[in-house]
């Protein structure tokens, strides 16, 4: 039997599984959370059929094709003896905190992490549509708290646009005090530029209009 393949409905499943395989947990903050509008975390707690739109985004499909196509770059380069490390892509881990008396479990999945015998080095993709302000400062606290949760030697921060494509080494690495203060942080938004790109800016009481 023939099966039609439609190419948007596949890209679209396998989203959807994606995020059935990483559904939101109340104990669960991931480190992207650590770096963005805490508020937003809540919202999709409450309304995760809403977080289920961003399946259909464009801008995300194409994010992860660009992630996937990197990885293969890199893959082919270890082939033909361009560089010697190890390519493991989308790797997770977690760390549990006790903050007073709440337990709260710390998760992060870096895009590529190369190893050789004496390097571990983690790469954060970042595609955009401009290469303004780059690197951002959410992308950089991004960088150093994964190099604490996966204990990196450091952090390459790789931005594709279509000015210009560029990276950025990050070593500082955040501290355990950094992370619980972020945790316990509540100032919403964090950043003014937040509320024009965030699905739930027409529920927030926080948003920023203007
Ligand atoms: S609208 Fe602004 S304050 Fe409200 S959740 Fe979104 S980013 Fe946070």
């Amino acid at each position: 039997m023939m099966v039609l393949v439609m190419i948007q409905e596949l890209l679209y499943e396998l989203r959807h599984r994606e995020l059935e395989e990483h559904k939101r947990e109340p104990e669960v903050y991931w480190i992207t959370d650590l770096c963005r509008c805490p508020l937003k975390r809540d919202f999709e707690l409450r309304y995760p059929e809403l977080t289920e739109a961003n399946v259909y985004n464009p801008h995300f499909i194409i994010g992860d094709l660009v992630h996937m196509g990197l990885v293969e770059v890199l893959k082919r380069a270890r082939a033909i003896n361009l560089h010697n490390f190890e390519i493991e892509a989308e790797i997770e881990n977690s760390r549990e905190l006790i903050i007073g008396n709440k337990r709260a479990i710390v998760k992060g999945r870096v895009d590529v992490i190369m190893r050789s015998d004496n390097e571990k080095i983690g790469i954060e993709i970042k595609t955009s549509k401009r290469d303004t302000k780059i690197p951002h400062e959410n992308h950089i606290q991004q960088c150093r708290l994964y190099l604490w949760l996966f204990d990196l030697d450091y952090m390459l921060l790789l931005y594709l646009t279509p000015d210009r494509i560029t990276e950025y080494k990050i070593e500082k690495r955040a501290s355990e005090e950094e992370v619980i203060s972020l945790l316990s942080d509540r100032t919403a938004p964090r950043y003014t530029w937040e509320c024009s790109y965030c699905l739930f800016a027409v529920m927030c009481p926080n948003k920023i209009t203007g």
